[in-house]
Order: C-alpha cells, then sequence, then structure tokens
C-alpha cells in the first residue's frame, strides 16, 4: 500500500495501510525540507526561488486593492467560474502576444498558479503507468506531480543549449518500438528552473516536430519569460503549433507569487477538460485575486515594474557570476543565465553537492542539491544556485563562502 514516507513520526498514524497507492509518491521535497534551515538569518541562501516582492510598490497595490472591493466588491467576493474570469483572460492574451502567441481568451484557463494547471494537465492526461517525458535537470515540483498521479517518468539530457532535439527523437522512437508512447513531453523552455538555460531557436522547431511526428503533446511550463536579462522576449514552442502545445503561464514571478494566479492555454478540446478538471478541484478560483491582477495589469505600470525586476536581477545575476569567476576553484563549471533565476552549478569528479551540503550551512551558506531535479538519481555533482532574492553584496558573500567550501572538499 501506499504509504511510505519520509517522516518516522508517521509511523505512529493509525491510517498507515490505508492510503492511496498515489500518495506513496507524495514525498517531502528537499526544497522544501531545506527552507526552515536556509531562512536562518546568519545563512545566505541561494537556495529558494523566491521572486523579491518588496520591491513592489505595496502602498500602491493597497490602494487599488481597496479600490477593487469598493468598485466591485459583489464580484470579487462572489464565486466565479471554473474557467476563470473573462476580462483577466483578455489580459493573459495579451501577456502572452509578447512571446508571439496568437490566442483566444477562450483558449485560456486561470487556474492556481501555474502549479494547478501542471496538476490538471497530468490529471487529464496521465493514468498510472504512463511515461512522461521531461528534460533534464527538471522543476523539482512537476516531477512531485508526476510521482503522484503515478507516472513512469524518463529523462532527456539538456546541453547549455536547452534539450537534445536528437536524443528526444532518439528516446521517443525506442519507446515506440517497445509498443509504448509518452503521454506528455515537459519542457521548461525559456530560462529553465533549475538549469538556467534557455532551448536555443533553431531547435525549437524540431522538438516540436518530433513530438509531433510521435504524438506526443508538449507541456511548455514558461513562468520565467519575460524576466529575460540580455535581450527581448523569446518566442513561445506554443506560438508556432497551437494544437501540439499546452503552455503554461504565471503571475508568480511577474507581479506576486501570493495572488496564486497562473493559466494554462490549450487547445479547445484539452482546455474544455481542464475546466471540468478544475471544477472538481477548486469550484473556482479567487474571484479576488483574479480582479486583483487585471485590474493591476489594467491599471498599474506593470511594464515599469517588470523593468524594475528585470534591472534587481540583471544586477544580482551579473553578481552572482562575476563571484563565482573570481572565486570557484578550478574544475569547478557553471551556466550563464539569460533570464529567470537560477545558475546550475558543477562540481569537479568525485564530489557530492548533497554530502557537502551540510558543511556549507555550517559556513552559513545554502543550496540546492542536484539530485531533487531528476528522477532517477542523477545530479549528486550539481546544486542549483538562485540569485532572485538575496542583495547583491549578500550573493557575493555567500558565492565566497561556497568556494570555500568547494576549495576544502578537493583539498580532502
Ligand atoms: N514551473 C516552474 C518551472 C517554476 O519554477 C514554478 C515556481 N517555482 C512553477 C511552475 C509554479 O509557479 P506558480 O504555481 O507560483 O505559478
Amino acid at each position: 500500500m501506499g504509504d511510505d514516507t519520509t517522516h518516522s513520526s508517521q509511523n505512529t498514524d493509525p491510517w498507515r495501510g490505508r492510503y492511496a497507492d498515489r500518495a506513496a509518491g507524495m514525498v517531502a521535497s528537499e526544497v522544501r525540507a531545506l527552507f526552515a534551515v536556509a531562512s536562518r538569518p546568519e545563512i545566505v541562501s541561494l537556495a529558494g526561488g523566491m521572486p523579491a516582492v518588496g520591491a513592489l510598490p505595496l502602498e500602491e497595490v493597497g490602494d487599488m486593492m481597496a479600490g477593487l472591493v469598493r468598485d466591485r466588491g459583489a464580484e470579487a467576493l462572489q464565486y466565479g467560474s471554473a474557467q476563470g474570469d473573462a476580462s483577466l483572460r483578455e489580459s493573459i492574451t495579451e501577456v502572452m502576444a509578447r512571446e508571439g502567441i496568437d490566442a483566444d481568451p477562450d483558449d485560456v484557463i486561470v487556474t492556481v498558479g501555474s502549479q494547478q494547471a501542471l496538476d490538471l494537465v497530468t490529471r487529464i492526461f496521465v493514468d498510472p503507468g504512463d511515461t512522461v517525458l521531461t528534460e533534464a535537470p527538471t522543476y523539482v515540483t512537476a516531477l512531485g506531480v508526476f510521482a503522484a498521479y503515478q507516472a513512469r517518468i524518463e529523462h532527456v539530457p539538456m546541453d547549455e543549449h536547452g534539450v537534445v532535439p536528437e536524443a528526444l527523437d532518439e528516446h521517443l522512437t525506442r519507446l515506440a518500438a517497445a509498443g509504448r508512447r509518452a503521454k506528455l513531453f515537459y519542457t521548461v523552455p525559456t530560462f529553465s528552473n533549475p538549469a538556467g538555460v534557455t532551448l536555443a531557436a533553431e531547435r525549437r522547431p524540431r522538438v516540436l516536430e518530433i513530438c509531433r511526428r510521435h504524438g506526443v503533446l508538449v507541456l511548455e511550463d514558461n513562468p520565467y519569460g519575460l524576466l529575460h536579462l540580455d535581450a527581448g522576449p523569446t518566442r513561445a514552442l506554443r506560438a508556432d503549433d497551437p494544437e501540439g502545445v499546452v503552455y503554461l503561464g504565471s503571475f508568480s514571478k511577474t507581479l506576486a507569487p501570493g495572488l496564486r494566479v497562473g493559466w494554462a492555454c490549450a487547445p479547445a478540446a484539452v482546455r474544455a477538460k481542464l475546466v471540468l478538471a478544475a471544477e472538481s478541484a477548486m469550484l473556482s478560483h479567487s474571484a479576488f485575486a483574479q480582479l486583483a491582477v487585471d485590474r493591476y495589469l489594467r491599471t498599474q505600470p506593470w511594464d515599469e515594474q517588470l523593468k524594475e525586476f528585470r534591472e534587481m536581477y540583471r544586477t544580482r545575476r551579473d553578481a552572482m557570476l562575476d563571484a563565482l569567476s573570481a572565486t570557484m576553484p578550478p574544475g569547478v563549471t557553471w551556466t550563464r543565465p539569460a533570464g529567470g533565476f537560477f545558475v546550475w552549478l558543477t562540481l569537479p569528479e568525485g564530489l557530492d553537492a548533497k554530502a557537502m551540503l551540510p558543511r556549507a550551512v555550517g559556513a552559513r551558506v545554502a543550496y540546492v542539491p542536484g539530485t531533487g531535479f531528476y528522477a532517477d538519481g542523477s545530479g549528486t555533482a550539481n546544486m542549483r544556485l538562485s540569485y532572485c532574492f538575496p542583495p547583491a553584496e549578500r550573493i557575493r558573500d555567500g558565492v565566497r563562502r561556497l568556494a570555500d567550501v568547494v576549495g576544502t572538499e578537493l583539498s580532502l
């Protein structure tokens, strides 16, 4: 029965043995367990992925929300539809147009963050034992969703230009030869979490063609696309294959994660199923949160705010990359993200990032070990470093401390 757990306190759980099999796939993520340690003030946390919401003009946002309740309280405090507010869905199509997507508001369903969209898509497509293919490393909580639905998770390697199309094709061909077909190919093609890499423009049509040829739906998760730090926005995969791609978006990184507003943009039949699944999951999303985001987009200077976020994250990213170059011992390598929140670091052969973590915490710096971002135990030599939350000076201190720890490990 599905009663595996990492918590010993649950060994005394009187309901042990009664849980559904799928509950066995639900284990605390390494990232969550880390947050408690990493939030101690003396520790520089390069572990979390929390956006710097403190940069928002909170007074103005507060006034806007008070105005919303005053003007449209009866609507904002009422139930809404399972598909989401029509005016917000129209605003969302304008947001997606920045990445080349031409969508109708009816293609969109508003969800509780893009995390819920991930859950709903998996719920309607994945039976226990079905194969879900992901690039690797990949978003840890997406792995959690696929595991919760008892998917068989398989990986396709990526390099500094994103997922490797030949490897994707080979993998799908191998599955077909064994009489299997993946239900989904999950990818974070732009400023990925955790690798900080972006799928190269010339690979994008190839990835779409391969998935189309093998009859695999692409799940494009894109919460970071508008946090481009070097060039303009990247054209979304969905822009070039609206029938073959379900696109997930979010206001968590570009506005505020506390509002929990994300969305899926899907082919019509898929979208209709998502709405039915959403109805059973939540009746309707918070009308208040949806109207607040829509009012914000329509009345506040979001573009200015995005510019400010980008400047702040660019400064922090540069601080991290400069500090890595200045302090890391030879043999350590890392990615150079053009946007988003994350750098992916690879330690020299023989070092284990998870085993090293207690020593790093002792030296007052925290990161996320790489193994959590794979379903198959890979990633021992890797770690994810995030530059989104601490200010530049703290990032420099943190990287310096980490480099000392790595240097000591190497000399042992
Ligand atoms: N996908 C990716 C790749 C993410 O990094 C995150 C947030 N860490 C999410 C989805 C979920 O974001 P939210 O539910 O806040 O929209």
